[in-house]
């Protein structure tokens, strides 16, 4: 089943509390007060995450065909946000009734009253993560075909096999340039280490910025996710051919893993640890796109989710690339294409991408940070 990215606007709530005020957060105060969503709090578990989406999976092609984002919505509706152990009993009993027929998710939820807007709000954070796709499949004798699935196609943001670690410091406090939040995800690894695109979408935003050195923006077709990724390598940050305006494919190698950035000279290796820098904001109104109104998630718990699905990747020999070893076809991206059809720009490789022409970059350690 595909979850509908359609979302119903009859009743938007707005969620009002303090940005990173955790404590309250299962207590947010919910009131109508305007056409579009202010405030999301993602305090989806891990655990969460991962039953939800096994039922719908399991579910998928049968009678009862059970939507995650609508059981989480459901959930969370049911819990006031909060997803300890309590909330996976209420999802469980709920999606077994679901599964067999006993309740439909309209009979669920229809006197809950924050349904619609947990439903709306993870429509915006997971929309795009879950649903059918095709997956080359090379057979024995080397012939390429491709395989009907349904499941995750969103990726893991960094290339199998690659060292990480990580741990949940969303809301923690950053000095450089301004006092503020840390407002995304930190993955610790090695320089070089292939970064891929979550989810398929189109890069809006590529260069230096001062906070994220070499960074990468990208927007989901449904304009309503923006994905960050930065402190991108030194000298050689991007997968070749990569420019605004082009589109992806979730899991494709679009940058590799550094420590620019905290400078407003390019290029410069600021950053103490090595590690991407990778954030997730909704826009569900424009004036949400830059400034004071932007609204960030936590994607800690969703990026372990994501290790279920990691995208392998192969050096090009002589040069400092990375390339996927299997493709996808997400229809998304057809769809996109076709719709967008003379505009769109698929990034091209050159043949003519020399290793020598690559500088070398120096391993930087933690002596050269001003951080
Ligand atoms: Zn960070």
């Amino acid at each position: 089943m595909e979850c509908l990215l359609a979302v119903v606007l009859a009743t938007i709530l707005t969620v009002r509390h303090s940005a990173w005020d955790r404590e309250s957060a299962s207590n947010a105060v919910l009131t109508i007060e305007d056409d579009y969503i202010k405030w999301v709090d993602f305090t989806v578990s891990y655990e969460a995450l991962c039953q939800a989406y096994q039922w719908d999976v399991d579910t998928h092609g049968t009678e009862h065909e059970i939507c995650w984002v609508e059981l989480l919505a459901y959930t969370a509706s049911r819990t006031g946000g909060s997803f300890g152990k309590d909330a996976l009993k209420v999802m469980d009993k709920a999606a077994k009734a679901l599964s067999e027929g006993e309740e439909t998710i309209e009979s669920l939820t229809e006197d809950l009253k924050y349904y619609a807007y947990y439903k709306e709000a993870y429509d915006a954070v997971l929309g795009g993560l879950v649903g059918e796709y095709r997956e080359e499949k090379v057979d024995e004798a080397g012939n390429v075909g491709y395989e009907d699935r349904y499941g995750l196609k969103g990726y893991f943001p960094l290339a199998r096999g690659f060292d990480y670690t990580h741990y949940d410091d969303f809301g923690a406090g950053r000095s450089y340039g301004y006092k503020r939040k840390h407002l995304g995800h930190d993955m610790m690894g090695l320089v070089g280490t292939p970064i891929m695109a979550v989810e398929s979408g189109v890069v809006t935003a590529l260069g230096w910025n001062q906070y994220g050195g070499w960074r990468i923006g990208i927007s989901s077709f449904d304009g309503k996710r923006y994905y960050y990724y930065a402190h991108l390598r030194q000298n050689y940050p991007y997968a070749e051919g990569l420019e605004e305006g082009s589109v992806v494919t979730a899991g494709d190698v679009i940058g590799y893993m550094g420590h620019t950035g905290y400078s407003t000279k390019e290029n410069v290796n600021n950053i103490e640890i090595t590690h991407l820098h990778w954030g997730l904001q909704l826009i569900f109104d424009e004036s949400q796109r830059e400034g004071n109104n932007e609204i960030w998630v936590d994607v800690y718990a969703l990026t372990r989710f994501l290790a279920k699905h990691t995208q392998p990747a192969v050096k090009v020999e002589g040069t400092k690339e990375w390339v996927r070893t299997g493709d996808i076809v997400d229809p998304a991206v057809e769809e996109y294409e076709a719709q967008h059809s003379g505009e769109v720009r698929t990034p091209v490789r050159e043949d003519s991408l020399k290793g020598d022409e690559v500088v070398e970059e120096q391993q930087v350690t933690s002596e050269s940070s001003e951080s």
